[in-house]
């Protein structure tokens, strides 16, 4: 007997927390924080374990969105043994360490304390780890099943480390994607899938409401981010591209080195900064671990100048450049937004968007604009003429939705349930399943609600 709940990220991109009772066995999936909200508000309804029993948290990888509430819950229930991939280890190392920072400026709340460096520390040594395809024992104290309840991570392509967790209990299987990319990218290469049949798919559905035709192949998006970024480069301008420190700018930074060493991207000076920088160090580490394109580029080798070595902004327009700065929707008070605003009145010069931009962030203003608009990123402040260019680009790490149903259609499970997309994606997601296979069961997750599966 298998119940589901969610506690997080169930019909929207957030706090990503699902739970599973696997004959008695208390199994949590990832473990984030929401993106867009602070506080307690933006943890995962812990609350709704209480009266549950808990064993196993395993994490599908190092988002924020998937990662950083994990110790909060281990507060709570300081019992959890964690499992995750060696990678995502490595980078939870990195990532939630930096949050503490990031979290004691955003949060005024008395009712919520934050975790210490101490107790990052700690967490850090009590995450086991597995890799891809290594079966393990997750079978917990009050497990009523006489047979063992067994896990696995496969490669999800997603970023580094990244899992689909398959649990497989009395030849029951349930498969979790987390996010997943089948597609590759410039280091990464497709998600590997179970080659079994699962009884139920827990599925991520991010691109469900986006038309996959309008979506380009990594490549021909490749072509048309050179072509403009020369045009840019050539006339003297410089290149702003907002990234997410892990993975998007590992595969940005990785992108326009091997263009340049190709000699069709025009050489010019790169500027990286922050624990991005840090990031790229793991990805060196596992270049030959995991499954990856260009296994002998190290990134920590490919000539790079440090934004926070510059003496003035001033220095980035001197000469072409292109800077890969982070955040990726360039929020408030972030290097990207900081710099965005001094990119905006620079004629010569362009920022192009390479990712997903949540219609809140400020990153959606910038995208949206064109030359000669007049745009306002933060309410105390005054707009800004747009003078430079804006283009968007979608280098995705995710699967387009064609794609998406392309693991259903391997993995033939008796039931669906939709987690991780706004409603539109989770509708056309549902109703496109539906249709493909006679009897199927689809259930889009909601918090709070509880699905039994046979
Ligand atoms: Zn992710």
């Amino acid at each position: 007997m298998i119940k589901y709940l969610s506690l997080g990220g169930a019909n929207e991109i957030g706090a990503n927390c699902h739970y599973l009772n696997v004959n008695g066995t208390g199994i949590i999936l990832d473990c984030g924080m929401h993106p867009k909200r602070v506080g307690l508000e933006a943890l995962p309804k812990f609350e709704l374990l209480d009266d549950k029993p808990t064993d196993y948290v395993l994490i599908s990888h190092a988002h924020q969105d998937h990662l950083n509430a994990l110790p909060f819950l281990i507060k709570k229930f300081p019992h959890l043994k964690i499992l995750t991939t060696p990678q995502t280890r490595a980078i939870a190392e990195l990532t939630l360490r930096n949050a503490i920072n990031i979290l004691k400026d955003q949060i005024k709340d008395e009712s919520f304390t934050i975790y210490s460096h101490e107790e990052v520390d700690l967490l850090i040594k009590s995450i086991a780890y597995k890799s891809y395809h290594e079966e393990f024992d997750v079978t917990g104290l009050n497990s009523v099943s006489s047979s063992n309840i067994t896990t696995e991570f496969f490669d999800a392509g997603h970023i580094l480390g990244s899992a689909g967790i398959m649990i497989t209990a009395d030849n029951t299987k349930t498969f979790y994607t987390g996010d997943i990319n089948l597609s590759s990218q410039t280091i990464l290469k497709g998600a590997t899938l179970p080659s079994s049949n699962v009884n139920t798919l827990i599925l991520e559905c991010t691109y469900g409401a986006t038309d996959s035709s309008s979506l380009n192949p990594w490549e021909k998006e490749l072509e048309l981010l050179v072509l403009s970024m020369n045009k840019v480069i050539n006339n003297d301008g410089s290149v702003l591209l907002p990234v997410f420190s892990l993975g998007k700018l590992q595969e940005m930074l990785a992108t326009v080195h091997l263009q340049m060493q190709m000699g069709k991207l025009t050489n010019v000076d790169i500027y990286t900064a922050g624990i991005g920088k840090k990031i790229n160090r793991v990805y060196d580490y596992n270049r030959y671990a995991v499954n990856r394109n260009e296994k002998e580029l190290i990134l920590h080798d490919v000539n790079q100048k440090d934004l926070y070595e510059i003496k003035s902004t001033e220095e980035l327009f001197k000469y072409p450049s292109i800077v890969l700065a982070s955040s990726g929707m360039m929020v408030e008070s972030t290097l990207s937004f900081i710099l965005a605003k001094r990119w905006l009145s620079q004629k010569k010069s362009a920022i192009f968007t390479v990712g997903y931009m949540d219609d809140e962030s400020p990153g959606y203003l910038v995208a949206n604009a064109r030359k000669g608009d007049k745009i306002k990123l933060k309410e105390s402040e005054k707009d800004i003429d747009v003078k430079c260019e804006v283009k968007n680009f979608n280098f995705s790490a995710h699967s387009r939705r064609d794609e998406l149903l392309k693991i259903v259609k391997k993995l033939k499970p008796d039931n669906v349930v939709l987690v991780h997309g706004d409603a539109e994606a989770i509708d056309w997601m549902g109703s496109s399943i539906i249709k493909m296979k006679k009897g199927i069961k689809v259930y889009s997750a909601r918090i709070g609600k509880e699905l039994l599966f046979a």
